[in-house]
C-alpha cells in the first residue's frame, strides 16, 4: 500500500538525516552532511512551503515522473514528507496512526512519452509504478508533440492539477536562475512548477540513492550517467575503462565516493541493486562500444554528467 511506501521513504530518510558524519571517513563524512542539508532544506520546501498551499491528498498537485536519479531520490523524499504530513493531520488524536486511513492509495504522477527511450528504462518506469504505488498517467507517444502540449492533453484529462513536482536541478540546462517554486512560462499551459531538488548535486544524489538501497535503472550501473534518447545518449566517456578520453584525470573516477554508503544501506544488504538491463539494449550498448565503463556514480563532476549525450542529428 501507499501508506507502507511513504512510512519506508520516511524511514530511508530519518536513517540518513541520523547518520553521524564526524565518524564516516572523510571524504563521505563531508559529502553525507551536505546531503543532510540538502534534504532538510527539500523537507521544508515540501512541509512548510508546498503542503499548506496545495493539499498532497486531493489532487492539487502531480509529480512528474521519467524514473530518472533525480526524480526517483526526490520521490523518495516527497513520499517521506506525505507520512509526515498524514501524521501532523492526526496529531491530537487519542488513536495512534495504525487506527487512521492514508488518504491517497496511489500518487498521481505523468510520464511524458516522447523520445525513444532504452527498453530498460521503460521497464524500470514499470516497475517504479509497482513500487511506489503510482497512478501514472503517460501520454500518447508522439515525438512531433512537444512538452508543452503534451501537458496541455494532460490537463485536460486531469483538471483538478494546480501544480506540478519536478525533479530539475540548477545544474542542468536552463535550471541556474529556476525557484522551488513558480509559474510555468508564458509559453507553457498555466500550473505552478514545484522544484524542492534545485539545490542538490550529483555527489548528493548518488550518496543518497546508494544508501537507500532502493533499486535504480539499470542503465546508471552500465555507466551512464543521464538518460535521454536511445538515438542521443551513450556511456559517459569519462568512465570508460581502461583507456579514458584525454582530458580525464585519473583521481576523478578511479574510485567510488560512496562505498560507505553501500556498505552500510538502508537495506541492510551492503549491495547495490538495478532493474536488469534489456538484451536489446545491451547488444546495441556493446555493438556501439565494446569497452567497460565504471557505473554511473564514480563519476561526481556535475559538468560532466551529461558528457554522455551526443549532439541531436
Ligand atoms: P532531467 O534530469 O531529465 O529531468 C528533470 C526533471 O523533469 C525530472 O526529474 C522529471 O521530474 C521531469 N521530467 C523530465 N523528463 C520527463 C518526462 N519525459 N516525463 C515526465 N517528467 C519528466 N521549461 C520551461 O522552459 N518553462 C516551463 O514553464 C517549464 N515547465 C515545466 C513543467 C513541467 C511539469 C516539466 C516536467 C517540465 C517543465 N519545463 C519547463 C522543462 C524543464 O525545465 C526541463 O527542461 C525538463 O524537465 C527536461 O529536463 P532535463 O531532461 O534537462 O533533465
Ligand atoms: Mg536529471
Ligand atoms: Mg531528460
Amino acid at each position: 500500500m501507499l501508506q507502507d511506501v511513504a512510512l519506508n521513504c520516511f524511514n530511508i530518510t530519518q536513517s540518513y538525516l541520523s547518520i553521524d558524519a564526524g565518524n564516516v571517513l572523510a571524504t563521505s563524512g563531508h559529502v553525507i552532511r551536505q546531503t543532510q542539508e540538502a534534504i532538510q532544506t527539500s523537507r521544508q520546501y515540501l512541509l512548510q512551503d508546498i503542503f499548506t498551499r496545495w493539499d498532497p491528498f486531493n489532487g492539487d498537485i502531480s509529480f512528474s515522473y521519467n524514473g530518472g536519479k533525480d526524480c526517483q531520490v526526490l520521490l523518495i523524499i516527497y513520499l517521506g514528507c506525505l507520512w509526515e504530513f498524514f501524521l501532523s493531520s492526526i496529531e491530537g488524536s487519542q488513536y495512534g496512526p495504525q487506527f487512521h486511513k492514508f488518504p491517497l492509495q496511489q500518487l498521481p504522477t505523468v510520464y511524458i512519452d516522447q523520445e525513444d527511450t532504452f527498453d530498460t528504462a521503460q521497464e524500470f518506469l514499470q516497475a517504479s509504478v509497482d513500487r511506489y504505488y503510482l497512478s501514472l498517467y503517460e501520454s500518447a507517444k508522439d515525438k512531433k508533440i512537444d512538452m508543452p502540449s503534451a501537458f496541455e492533453s494532460f490537463l485536460t484529462v486531469h483538471p483538478e492539477t494546480e501544480a506540478i513536482v519536478i525533479g530539475v536541478r540548477h545544474a542542468d540546462p536552463f535550471g541556474e536562475s529556476l525557484r522551488p517554486i513558480q509559474k510555468t512560462d508564458p509559453s507553457w499551459p498555466q500550473f505552478y512548477r514545484l522544484q524542492p531538488l534545485l539545490h542538490w548535486n550529483l555527489s548528493q544524489i548518488w550518496s543518497f540513492l546508494l544508501y537507500s538501497g532502493e533499486e535504480m535503472c539499470g542503465l546508471y550501473e552500465m555507466g551512464f550517467t543521464s538518460l535521454g534518447s536511445v538515438n542521443n545518449t551513450v556511456r559517459n566517456p569519462y568512465l570508460r575503462v581502461p583507456e579514458p578520453i584525454a582530458s580525464f584525470t585519473k583521481a576523478d573516477t578511479k574510485h567510488s565516493d560512496f562505498q560507505w554508503e553501500i556498505e552500510n544501506n538502508f537495506r541492510g544488504d551492503s549491495k547495490t541493486h538495478f532493474n536488469k538491463i534489456n538484451e536489446t539494449d545491451l547488444t546495441k550498448i556493446r555493438n556501439h562500444d565494446a569497452s567497460e565503463f565504471h557505473p554511473g556514480w564514480y563519476l561526481t563532476k556535475d559538468e560532466w554528467e551529461r558528457a554522455g549525450r551526443l549532439a541531436k542529428k
